[in-house]
């Protein structure tokens, strides 16, 4: 994190040393924005460079127009949601791809952020879908739910969406972790070499569809996604806004034989009301301009449409920057 830090700080360096004689609040020429993303194998980390990758673009075709922006950005990999929200409340992030649900919870302080409501949150536009998905080691007999009594199950780092929502699941089912026989902390990343190597039974993991972690174990190694369709979900999902049931469809990956049902939530990106108004608005402008673009980036961002973009998984106020720009497209 000093990396950041000295890069969040270089924007204000810049400012102090030529800002003297300039009367304009916001100088386009140095603004360095950082957007936390996940673990560098979900789609989070695509979605973030990808967003960075339109603001480099317009940047790039505004030097020939003289349309400048100036705004550079950085989406390194982290923790995942909950890291990132915690990080944009205390300014080391600028943006950050979040789920739908800790939004909410953020926003409202409730659950996890019960006594930490992020006053601050604001939201920019939301992105793919994201089912909860529990993986199961090849061979090791876990069919549904009730199977993984008992088992080896990563239930995922601190500060990521999934190991957020994996407790709330264990909640609507009335259990806590030691309903599985044993529990690890791995990363997105570390999970799936875990599973393959028969070190854990199964992993949860809230993540877009398709996805490189995912295809690591279930096209490397014949494991395989569980439906989670119980009354215990479907409870969940009547009772919470940001839950709504989704279907993995057959063939998604080698292993996925028939339809999986599960429940999901959006992947957001949200930030905070201390970004500038320009900044966020040049961010939404540069996605939206370039949307085909943005669409080819990522199998999970195919079927992106930009209505669905400013309303779905949306549940903390819009940001400024992003009404400014949704306004004057006329979709809002
Ligand atoms: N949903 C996960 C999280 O909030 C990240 C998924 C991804 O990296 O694509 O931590």
């Amino acid at each position: 994190m000093r990396m950041t830090a000295f890069l969040k700080s270089l924007p204000l360096m810049l400012l102090v040393l030529v800002g003297t004689g300039l009367d304009s609040s916001y100088s386009a020429e140095k603004t360095f924005i950082t957007i936390g993303t996940g673990g560098p194998t979900g789609v989070y980390f695509v979605v973030g460079n990808a967003i960075c990758r339109m603001v480099h673009k317009e940047a790039a075709e505004g030097r020939k127009t003289g349309r400048k922006h100036g705004i550079r950005c950085a989406a390194p990999s982290t923790g995942g949601s909950i890291y990132n929200i915690n990080q944009m409340s205390t300014g080391e992030l600028d943006f950050g791809v979040v789920q739908s649900d800790w939004q909410y919870h953020a926003a409202n302080g409730t659950s996890l952020f019960e006594g930490k409501k992020f006053d601050k949150l604001r939201a920019v536009f939301s992105v793919h879908a994201e089912p909860f998905q529990i993986l199961v080691g090849q061979g090791k007999d876990i069919s549904n739910w009730q199977d993984l009594k008992g088992k080896r199950v990563n239930i995922g780092n601190p500060g990521s969406g999934q190991r957020g929502t994996f407790e709330v699941l264990l909640g609507a089912y009335g259990v806590d972790k030691s309903y599985f026989g044993q529990t690890t902390e791995l990363t997105s990343t570390e999970q799936s070499r875990a599973l393959c190597d028969g070190n854990i039974d199964a992993y949860g993991y809230t993540v877009g569809v398709p996805n490189a972690g995912v295809a690591q174990a279930a096209d490397g190694c014949g494991a395989s996604i569980i439906s989670l369709d119980g009354d215990e979900v479907k409870m969940l999902v009547d009772e919470n806004p940001f839950y709504t049931m989704a279907t993995i469809r057959e063939g998604v990956y080698s292993t996925t034989e028939r339809d999986i049902t599960t429940f999901a939530v959006m992947a957001t990106l949200v930030t905070s009301a201390d970004t500038p108004d320009d900044v966020v608005y040049e961010v939404v402008r540069a996605v939206f301009e370039n949307l085909d673009d943005f669409r080819r980036l990522h199998p999970a961002f195919a079927e992106l449409d930009p209505q669905d973009m400013i309303t779905k998984g949306i549940s903390a106020r819009f940001h400024p920057g992003a009404i400014k720009y949704f306004q004057e497209k006329g979709m809002m």
